[in-house]
């Protein structure tokens, strides 16, 4: 018997160890000095002119749809391939998901559905940049600004992803990053939210800190002074020992998309020629954070089994969140609501992606992909 292949293997080593042993040595463990250097590297780096770090990107999109004044009564229009995370967001501030269906070539969303979605009430638009391309963001800002709503991206899957001179944050009213155990850049836990407002960068410092005027680190100093409470926060920081590993990450970014990139590219030669397998398309600089096929109607569930079985780490992102039992029976949307979505999560699966990942390992998982399809549609 062959030995497995994971799904999803981190990198980190030497660099990130000896961060954490620095930072377990200085004063701080939670938000304090590694947090903000961070951010202004993050900063740099994406070349944004502001990143507020958050505990988790749920997190990101709750804050950054309350600071941009989604509540009650609102609608949020949003793509239903995606993380449960993107609409729930807007459910925890009270106000109501309209989804709006998905290209069926790329699996992003529409923005001529969201252009059908839109009502008195559309107080924002979320786009979700699926597998780690990046949605139509200049259309759907148009789409926004013809409205007068925002426009959010959740970037969890697309940190590296461009599109021309469009990066995430570039052009939208702000993009949420997660940094969860498989994302491209990841501590454990973790987000961070771009925005280019220094307004609402101020805004979500408050909300992520209880809507208390000093942090952590300003109130552990030795003088100390009264701090206030000016607006109804939650408490959702990124630690100092989470940024510390996140930190020498940065620089081995885009030669970690670009080895994605090259074993992506062996997955679809392997799979490409092949009558009963469909692949999405991808333009731009993707920054691959998922590789999926989609598999012939009715088997996708039993090529996970197989798959399973031999050892092959596998996923599916994700099976369309209306079709989940909450979404159905709390707030009665019906599976054929939004067709194209659901169709792609019925049939999509996700195939072991990461750097390192050997292309013989690739190249296995097409074999037994192949034979597990063969059988299957006979
Ligand atoms: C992972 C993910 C999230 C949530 O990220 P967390 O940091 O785990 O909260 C949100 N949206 C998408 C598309 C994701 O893949």
């Amino acid at each position: 018997m062959n030995e497995g292949v994971e799904f999803y293997r981190h990198d980190l080593g030497v660099a990130e160890l000896e961060a954490v042993r620095e930072t377990l040595s200085s004063l701080f463990l939670t938000q304090g000095p590694t947090a903000a250097r961070f951010e202004r590297a993050f900063a740099d780096w994406l070349e944004t002119p502001e990143i507020v770090t958050v505990s988790s990107a749920s997190m990101g999109l709750v804050l950054l749809l309350r600071a941009l004044g989604v509540g009650p009564g609102d609608e949020v229009i949003t793509t239903p391939l995606t993380f449960v995370a993107t609409s729930n967001a807007a459910l925890h501030l009270g106000a109501r998901v309209v989804f709006a269906d998905v290209d069926p070539r790329t699996g992003l969303l529409c923005p001529e559905a969201v252009r059908a979605a839109l009502s008195p009430r559309t107080r924002a638009i979320v786009a979700v940049h699926l597998y780690g391309q990046l949605a139509d963001v200049p259309r759907l800002k148009a789409i926004a600004d013809a409205h007068g709503c925002a426009l959010v991206e959740d970037a969890a899957h697309a940190v590296e992803g461009r599109l021309g001179d469009v990066r995430p944050g570039s052009h939208s009213d702000g993009a949420v990053f997660s940094f969860y155990a498989t994302k491209t850049l990841t501590c454990g836990d973790g987000g961070a939210v771009a925005v280019r407002d220094p307004g609402l960068a101020a805004e979500l410092r408050l909300l992520r800190n209880h809507g208390i005027t000093k942090d952590a680190a300003s109130r552990y100093g030795r003088d100390y002074r009264h701090w206030d409470m000016v607006t109804l926060g939650w408490k959702a920081p990124l630690t100092d020992l989470q940024a510390a590993i996140l930190l020498p990450q940065l620089e081995r970014l885009e030669a970690r998309r670009e080895k994605r990139e090259a074993r992506v590219r062996r997955y679809e030669k392997g799979l490409r020629e092949h009558p009963a397998l469909e692949l999405l398309e991808w333009h731009g600089v993707s920054a691959h954070h998922l590789f999926t096929v989609l598999a012939p109607e009715g088997v996708r569930d039993r090529l996970l089994e197989g798959l399973s079985r031999a050892g092959i780490g596998c996923a599916v992102n994700y099976r369309a969140v209306h079709t989940l039992e909450y979404y159905r029976e709390v707030l009665g949307f019906r599976p054929e609501d939004f067709p194209v979505a659901r169709e792609i999560g019925e049939r999509t699966l996700s195939l072991p992606l990461w750097p390192d990942l050997p292309e013989t390992d690739v190249d296995r998982v097409c074999r037994t992909l192949i034979g597990l399809v063969d059988e299957a549609v006979g």
